[in-house]
């Protein structure tokens, strides 16, 4: 199986406190790989690191092959690795299709005129209602974001974040404040994303986790405790200890 993305040695330290500790990690293309652990064990940390918000103390992350560590987020985003944003990157005020159509105007680094984006951005309209349709939010094209439910705020969030042509997306959280059914909803629209895409995530919700991940990465104290599938790492007792049963 081919690896998407790498990380070997891969350590962060804060004014001496190691946040992250020589972690090796490998993601295989095509799969949903989650990243766990209880609070505190580096889960943002590595996130960043590897999404290249944070520039590592040591160690190195390949992407596609590519050495990445020194890369910045907007340039590994043009190889197709691309990290989500939260719901407040949305435009409260445009539509779902305007605020796709944004997203794809901004990938290709024009600047965007409010005034006269409706007409100057159709252009896009056909890319965008895919994106859109993708999601599953045909029926809220013509909707301004701020009108949508929670729910459907985050399928915009991720439909601009395909907007810029991914192959593989990170997702921070995805699940983060959302009741069962939204739960349902964005568990539904990760299963989709990932048929032809590879995903990571940092997830709190065990059961999200066990529903969706294909492989699982736990962190605890900076390091991995474990990792496997569900089945696998649920039975290890050191994730019992640290994680499960805390
Ligand atoms: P998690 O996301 O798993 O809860 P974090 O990656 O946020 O863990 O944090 C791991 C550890 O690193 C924590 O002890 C946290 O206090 C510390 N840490 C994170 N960011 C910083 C920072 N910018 N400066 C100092 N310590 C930090």
């Amino acid at each position: 199986m081919a690896i998407a993305l790498q990380a070997k040695g891969l350590t962060k330290e804060f004014k001496g406190f190691v946040a992250v500790n020589d972690v090796d990690l490998s993601i295989e293309k095509g799969t949903i790989h989650a990243l766990i652990g209880p609070n505190g064990a580096g889960k943002t940390t590595c996130f960043n690191l590897l999404t290249k918000f944070l520039q590592p103390t040591r160690g190195t992350i390949t992407y596609e092959g590519r050495d990445i560590t020194r890369m910045k987020p907007a340039e590994i985003a043009r190889l197709g690795m691309v990290r989500s944003f939260q719901i407040s990157a949305i435009f409260p005020d445009l539509s779902v299709l305007q605020n796709v159509r944004v997203a794809l105007q901004r990938m290709r680094g024009e600047s965007y005129d409010f005034w006269r984006s409706d007409r100057l951005l159709s252009k896009f309209d056909d890319q965008a209602k895919g994106y859109i349709d993708e999601v599953g939010l045909t029926r809220f094209t013509n909707e301004r974001a701020a009108a949508l439910p929670y729910g459907r705020k985050r399928a915009l969030e991720i439909a601009t974040t395909l907007a810029l042509s991914p192959d593989m997306l990170l997702l921070d959280e995805p699940m983060a404040g959302m009741g069962r059914e939204d739960v349902e909803l964005i568990s539904q629209l990760i299963r989709r994303i990932a048929e032809n895409r590879t995903v990571l995530m940092v997830e709190h919700n065990l059961s999200v986790v066990a529903d969706l991940s294909d492989r699982i990465t736990v962190l605890a104290r900076g390091e991995i405790l474990a990792e496997g599938t569900y089945a696998e790492i649920s039975k290890t007792p050191a994730v019992i200890e640290a994680y499960i049963g805390a």
